[in-house]
């Protein structure tokens, strides 16, 4: 079933007002005509299946229930890697159920994003979303310098920092215990200093190991958001072949 992000502001009285790039997706790029159906979802949650009733609207049908997402909140704190690696890495993440991005100006961090850079990225969440036909649509956070976004991390989240060659206990380690929120802080090419990691210590950060292999910056926040999937989805296999 075709899928398509809209805002919540565009629903009223069971109706769906279409925009115009969302009218051209549906009726010229998938060709759909009058009746035919697919699932509008609000990027919070919510989904429903819809019928196209004219070029600019679309009638709600009925509610439909996704069972995507992860049951742990995740956010990926990333020293912003060079060139369009960030992009790569926000398409993936998405797909493997990552709910925020919060892109960080470490002190090695080479990119300097221009202010267009997080409305292209929000697209890119929009389309990895639609694509593995999640409910929720990540929210990507304007960069900030490091120090600030360390201050910035909820009180309740369970907090790991990425730190290669350094005797860390495997992040799979942590991921046993189920917590509800997660972030998790991924370096630069050139790795965080070690004032920075200390200071991700003094706020509540858990230092952590993604294996013996030094994996690439962008490789790092995939590698990182593929094993909480797995724990999860292996968790929930489990309890449903009880
Ligand atoms: N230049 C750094 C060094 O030689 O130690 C490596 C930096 S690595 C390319 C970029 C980031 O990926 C690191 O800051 C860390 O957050 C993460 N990373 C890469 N490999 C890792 C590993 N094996 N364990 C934990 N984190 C890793």
């Amino acid at each position: 079933m075709n899928r398509l992000v809209i805002a919540p502001t565009q629903i009223k009285n069971g109706q769906i007002s279409l925009n115009f790039e969302q009218q051209h997706y549906l009726t010229r790029v998938l060709r759909l005509t009058q009746g035919n159906t697919f699932v509008a979802m609000d990027g919070q949650g919510n989904s429903w299946l819809a019928a196209l009733s004219s070029e600019e609207q679309a009638s709600i049908l009925e509610a439909v229930v996704g069972a995507t997402e992860l049951p742990v909140k995740v956010t990926l704190m990333v020293a912003l890697p060079k060139g369009n690696g960030f992009d790569d890495l926000v398409r993936y993440c998405t797909e493997l159920g990552v709910n925020r991005f919060m892109p960080v100006i470490s002190d090695r961090t080479l990119l300097k994003p221009s202010p267009q850079k997080v409305q292209r990225w929000s697209k890119i969440a929009q389309e990895a979303a639609q694509q593995s036909e999640r409910q929720i649509v990540p929210n990507i956070l304007s960069p900030l310098p490091y120090h600030m976004a360390l201050t910035q991390v909820e009180k309740e989240a369970a907090c790991y920092i990425c730190v290669a060659r350094r005797d860390s206990e495997h992040l799979l380690h942590y991921l046993e215990k189920k917590e509800n929120e997660i972030i998790i802080a991924t370096g630069p090419e050139g790795g965080w200093t070690e004032k920075e990691v200390e200071a991700a210590i003094a706020a509540g950060f858990q230092p952590v190991s993604l294996g013996r292999r030094i994996l690439r910056a962008v490789t790092a926040p995939i590698v990182a958001s593929s094993l909480v999937a797995a724990t999860w989805d292996k968790a929930r296999d489990n309890f449903f072949t009880l």
